[in-house]
């Protein structure tokens, strides 16, 4: 079985030579023609994969208490007060955390303008759909850099697993960048470029890693986390960022293809199947704190919403409702909270970042 990418991506190499991994992940996902997120709704059951805000109204609503406290903690600005999400899916979350910021903080809600980051057409059609009641409240941008300057209170979920990565893979002569090339059944395949590679951008301890290890980093990310960084700097806010990931740097391959709720081999169906990495936290934690930005803390989602208080608002929320329809809630909240290997709970980590520096909790404890 072909894809329409894939063979684009054949046609591709025939005429140039192998591509980067970089090259071939951003193809994948945002191809003007066959990119996944440029052609469909990825998300729930009738889709590939769900992510938390999918899951329960409890995780946007655990956010949206986040970012409340946040914004006391910071005393509560009120000129240009900006509120942001990047990568926003279906706009499910940004509605669960707008309604519950309503209700806790009625001025902040009055105050600030809703701000999302979002490439996919498609996507951007289904957000504006879902959050047709803020009309006038909410604006889309390309790019983080749009977003107009003033004080920021930014989330994003699942969304630096989706920007590219680079891989190195050692090989005999030392680390070389990882290829998608083609094999001799005209096949997309995993291959190594013959061009030594930097040092100093392979991460600590490489000289001694065994042969095939394989080195992975994200300078895409990094980019988008300085911006950020630096308008926290410039303009005070926080950012909390919630992605599948580790909160220490190592070496390993974590592209990962997901189609249909299965892992599929990430180079089967470019263009059909979803493809991420796991998010270095340690490195773009590196990159706030070298732009003067305050680290808050690292932890685990599980931890993250209990802290936060999600079962006493599951609590409130199946109060007086059926049997079932409280059954269904307490497994909601045990897939987000679900710490066992494996589950979201646990796979899922949290890095939050402030600046001037404030206390949030459940961080800096
Ligand atoms: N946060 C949502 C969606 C996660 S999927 C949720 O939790 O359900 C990743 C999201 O990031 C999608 O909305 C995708 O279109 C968007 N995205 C991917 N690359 C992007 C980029 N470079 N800039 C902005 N959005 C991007």
């Amino acid at each position: 079985m072909t894809t329409p990418l894939a063979e684009k991506i054949k046609a591709l190499i025939h005429a140039h030579g192998p591509i980067s991994i970089t090259d071939y992940f951003a193809l994948c996902l945002a191809d003007p023609e066959h990119g996944y997120y440029r052609t469909r709704d990825p998300f729930g059951r009738g889709g590939d994969f769900v992510t938390a805000p999918e899951v329960s109204q409890l995780f946007g609503e655990m956010l949206g208490v986040f970012v409340v406290q946040a914004w006391q903690k910071h005393l509560k600005p009120r000129r240009n007060l900006r509120i942001a999400e990047i990568g926003p899916g279906r706009g499910t979350m940004m509605a669960d955390m707008l309604r519950t910021i309503a209700r806790l903080a009625p001025e902040l809600y009055a105050e600030a303008t809703v701000h999302l980051v979002e490439t996919s057409p498609t996507l951007r059609a289904i957000q504006q759909r879902t959050l047709a009641e803020h009309d006038g409240k909410v604006a889309w941008h390309e790019t983080f850099d749009d977003i107009p300057a003033g004080f920021l209170l930014l989330v994003a979920n699942e969304f630096f697993d989706a920007v590219p990565i680079r891989q190195f893979v050692k090989t005999s002569s030392g680390f070389r960048e990882r290829l998608v090339g083609l094999d001799g059944d005209e096949q997309l395949c995993f291959g190594a470029g013959t061009a030594g590679v930097d040092p100093a951008l392979l991460p600590p301890g490489h000289r001694d890693a065994p042969a095939g290890a394989i080195a992975e980093v994200a300078p895409a990310r990094s980019a988008i986390m300085q911006a950020i960084a630096d308008r926290l700097f410039n303009s005070g806010g926080t950012a909390l960022f919630i992605d599948y990931g580790h909160t220490r740097s190592g070496f390993g391959d974590t592209l990962q293809a997901v189609l249909k709720h299965a892992f599929d081999p990430p180079l089967a169906h470019p263009g059909e199947a979803d493809l991420t990495s796991h998010v270095d936290f340690a490195a773009l934690a590196e990159v706030a704190r070298a732009r003067s930005v305050h680290v808050n803390g690292m932890m685990t989602q599980g931890r993250f919403l209990l802290e936060l208080g999600i079962a006493a608002r599951a609590g409130a929320l199946g109060a007086g409702k059926d049997e079932t329809t409280q059954a269904g809630i307490r497994a909601a909240v045990e897939r987000l909270v679900g710490d066992r290997p494996g589950e979201m709970g646990e796979l899922f980590k949290v890095l939050a970042v402030s600046s001037p520096e404030v206390e949030l909790p459940p961080f800096d404890k």
